[in-house]
């Protein structure tokens, strides 16, 4: 057992933060314990995300920021997806980093750090695939109440702008009883929310079939954790457009754990760019499948992601995505400029690339566009009683904080003993995100 001390800086979504929470579970395994910071830890662990080039950039300056005024002898270790794909050149260029491991090996860290702690440098991109040691994994979590549960990993779909096939490899679901295990289990230590991951979770399960040879897909998860008691609310992202069924519509309507919320990345309001994104799915089928989601479920809360700026968007395409933004009426839209990764589709459309100005333009009037959306949509809360599981006090201390069926953070008055409790809380404002609210006395 060791008595080092470690940090973990993780980057990139909600993926991301689970692994880096398995990393931390890991760690401590064999003994060694959370760093208060970054600059007083034995090792930091850069968990890197490759689907935006900034996030990337980030990566490196840290690497030399921590060996500048790390603590003296600090040890790095990079992990994830940009390591994935680019593990052997950081490994060469940068000889500060003592290990380098990739996205589906950190069952192997407790090796690493052996080794490292000896004095060797470790690159290690091994895939290890096992479900079983995956889930048999425990993550140090944050929330005690709120949990994220990893049901897949990987992608198949390659659209054209993404690195994550690459980065993160081809689909894998895991066994539906790990998955039920692991939320009884979490259930048991006092969890009530989960929030269920994975790149394309609509094509969860293809290669399961169940007690009757039939074959076991999302909804049939969906139904079985709905039989599961103690589960208080349960989300899960991230939907693909052209997966999203009419009949997880009609599941979403009927549950009673399944929160009012859902996002799916529309990523461009054009069906050009849509046809060359290779995203599968038309402006229409996408709206065809919302306007049916919103009849079944009238107060369902939408978000997107979507980008500007992809090669040979034209004026007529950037005002589609701005048209779909209004009709949609996204509670939240996550927006972004395309970003080159290299060795995906949309890298050799280099002769149809945006400028740069044009692609900063055209999302920073999307984002001022989607502000007022997202605000004024939040003033339409004014009044709602929204049950609420309180998760954590407010960045004061002197609140508390949780997330509504919408997904909406709320922030409402409230006892510390109010904390992993669901309470009734009146809303009274809202800003774009963020909605402030009164609990009722019960
Ligand atoms: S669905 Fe497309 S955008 Fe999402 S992870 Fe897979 S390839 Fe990337």
């Amino acid at each position: 057992m060791s008595s080092k001390s470690f940090f973990i800086i993780n980057y990139g979504c909600q993926m991301n933060f689970l692994e880096s929470q398995k990393i931390a579970g890991q760690l401590e395994g064999i003994g060694y314990s959370y760093a208060p910071d970054k600059m007083n830890a034995d090792y930091v662990v850069l968990n890197t995300c490759a689907v935006r080039e900034t996030a990337e950039r980030k990566i490196y300056g840290t690497i030399g920021l921590i060996k500048k005024y790390g603590k003296s002898g600090v040890k790095i270790a990079v992990g994830g997806c940009v390591t994935q794909v680019k593990g052997k050149e950081i490994y060469d260029r940068y000889k500060q980093v003592d290990i380098i491991f990739g996205s589906r090996n950190k069952e192997m860290l407790p090796q690493f750090f052996e080794s490292a702690d000896k004095g060797k440098r470790i690159l290690n991109l091994d895939e290890i695939v096992n479900e079983d040691i995956e889930y048999a994994l425990s993550a140090k979590r944050d929330s005690k109440y709120s949990a994220f549960v990893e049901i897949m990993k990987g992608c198949n779909n390659f659209c054209s702008y993404c690195i994550v096939p690459y980065a993160r490899g081809r689909e894998i679901s895991i066994p539906p009883d790990n998955i039920k295990d692991k939320i009884v289990g979490l259930i048991d230590k006092g969890y009530k929310e989960f929030t269920l991951l994975g790149q394309n979770v609509n094509s969860y399960g293809k290669k399961f079939t169940d007690d009757k040879d039939r074959n076991y897909r999302f909804l049939d998860l969906l139904n079985d954790l709905e039989g599961i008691n103690g589960i208080y609310r349960l989300r899960f992202i991230t939907s693909h457009p052209k997966d999203f069924s009419f009949e997880l519509a009609d599941l979403m309507a009927t549950s009673n754990i399944i929160a009012h919320s859902l996002h799916l990345p529309i990523q461009s309001g054009s069906n050009k760019i849509l046809k060359l994104m290779n995203r599968g799915y038309s402006k229409e089928d996408y709206i065809e499948k919302i306007s049916y989601l919103r009849s079944k479920i009238p107060d369902i809360a939408l978000s997107t992601d979507m980008i500007f700026g992809f090669p040979s968007e034209d004026e007529r395409d950037f005002l589609e995505s701005i048209d779909i933004l209004k009709k949609i009426n996204y509670q939240i839209a996550f927006l972004f400029q395309f970003s080159v990764r290299t060795g995906t589709a949309a890298a050799k459309m280099e002769e149809k690339f945006i400028d740069n100005k044009t692609k900063l333009e055209r999302l920073q009037y999307a984002i001022d566009f989607q502000n007022k959306i997202s605000y004024e949509r939040s003033k339409n809360y004014i009044g709602n009683i929204e049950d609420l599981l309180f998760y954590s006090s407010d960045k004061t201390g002197k609140k508390l904080m949780g997330r509504d069926t919408h997904n909406m953070i709320v922030v409402a008055d409230g006892k510390k003993k109010d904390i992993g409790n669901i309470k009734k809380v009146k809303i009274n404002d809202g800003n774009s995100y963020t909605l402030f609210g009164s609990q009722l006395n019960e």
